[in-house]
């Protein structure tokens, strides 16, 4: 998330800002994990206790930074943000863990990603609260032990299966976010341009919403990039035709598949004969990270089945091959 806010101009921020829903009413989807997740902060609240620590997994973009927020806004608990990656020693993670106050979060993006040094101090403060502190060193050096206010860790991961085991079974909550389809992500459309000012009509709406890869981050980003053309080519309203031009214009095709998931099919339909094709292979082929291609590309493709996943690797499905015109000339069926 940092990473991610970093990156962002301050505008593109306050935005982002702007649009992120605030507490559970706001949210929109998800909704076996939000009703779950309401009882815990209930439950936690009326007892007075952190709340269990809760680990949350799924694509980016899906509201795991949006709900890790709202959970500490529901406790009426502060949130400390931080990623695996940025956690380098155990003295940063010391350092933020004896700032919590009783009952606050803690939220750590990129949990799987985490130095396995590190991630061994989180074992004891998960569990009792307590971190042991090396001082000095050589002759020295000697380990105390420090107590921490009780608390409530949300990591989130892209990544479960990455997660090691020890790590993983100190989380009592477990949520997994799904992709939303294009009616819930239609309402978040229609929330989103409410708060720009943005006049959009139905099908308008709808339209944008369907061709968001199931996905709130991508949703906003494509109503605000319509918004532009709306108001630049058009009357600054957005409707069917100017989201129809805008998305055409961005790259995003019928489906909402960017140019990514198509250079993925086209890849192993072109230069592998539709698969099965080892990961690293598309990989290289198409000049992306394999990580980014099973984080991000590759859940979507498959939920919409445009691509299977085999023992023997990648394999293009005949939904592929109809959404990019080609007939399957080496296949019988
Ligand atoms: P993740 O942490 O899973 O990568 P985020 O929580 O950062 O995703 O969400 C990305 C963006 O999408 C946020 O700016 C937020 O405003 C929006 N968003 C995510 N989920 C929802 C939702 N259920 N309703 C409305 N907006 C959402």
């Amino acid at each position: 998330l940092e990473g991610d806010q970093e990156k962002l101009n301050p505008i593109d921020r306050d935005i982002e800002r702007a649009l992120r829903p605030v507490n559970f009413e706001d949210f929109t989807g998800q909704a076996k994990v939000l009703e779950n997740l309401k009882i815990f902060v209930l439950a936690a609240k009326q007892r007075e206790e952190a709340m269990d620590h809760v680990l949350l997994h799924g694509p980016p973009g899906l509201g795991k930074t949006t709900l890790s927020y709202i959970i500490a806004n529901e406790l009426n608990a502060s949130i400390k943000i931080t990623s695996g990656p940025v956690l380098d020693k155990p003295s940063d993670l010391a350092g933020l863990l004896t700032n919590l106050e009783e009952n606050d979060v803690l939220f750590i993006d990129e949990i799987h990603r985490l130095n396995p040094i590190v991630e061994e101090y989180l074992y004891s403060a998960m569990e009792d609260y307590k971190i042991d502190i090396m001082l000095d060193s050589g002759p020295n050096a000697r380990s105390v032990q420090i107590s921490l206010n009780p608390f409530t860790l949300i990591g989130a991961t892209t990544r479960a299966g990455l997660l090691t085991a020890p790590l993983r079974a100190r989380f009592g909550i477990n949520a997994r976010l799904e992709y939303y389809d294009a009616k819930l992500l239609s309402v978040i459309v229609g929330r989103s341009a409410q708060i720009l000012e943005t006049p959009i009509t139905a099908q308008g709406t709808f339209e944008i919403a369907r061709r968001s890869r199931g996905t709130p981050r991508i949703a906003n980003n494509l109503l605000r990039r319509t918004r532009d053309f709306a108001q630049v080519k058009g009357t600054g309203k957005i409707d069917i035709e100017i989201a129809k031009f805008a998305l055409g214009a961005l790259d995003v095709d019928e489906h909402g598949l960017d140019e990514m998931d198509n250079r993925i099919l086209h890849t192993i339909i072109d230069k592998f004969k539709g698969g099965p094709v080892g990961l690293s292979t598309i990989a290289t082929a198409c000049s992306e990270e394999a990580e980014t291609i099973e984080e991000v590309y590759e859940p979507f493709l498959i939920q919409e089945g445009f691509l299977k996943r085999t023992s023997r690797g990648r394999e293009a499905t005949e939904k592929a091959y109809k959404h990019l015109n080609i007939v399957p000339k080496h296949r019988t069926g």
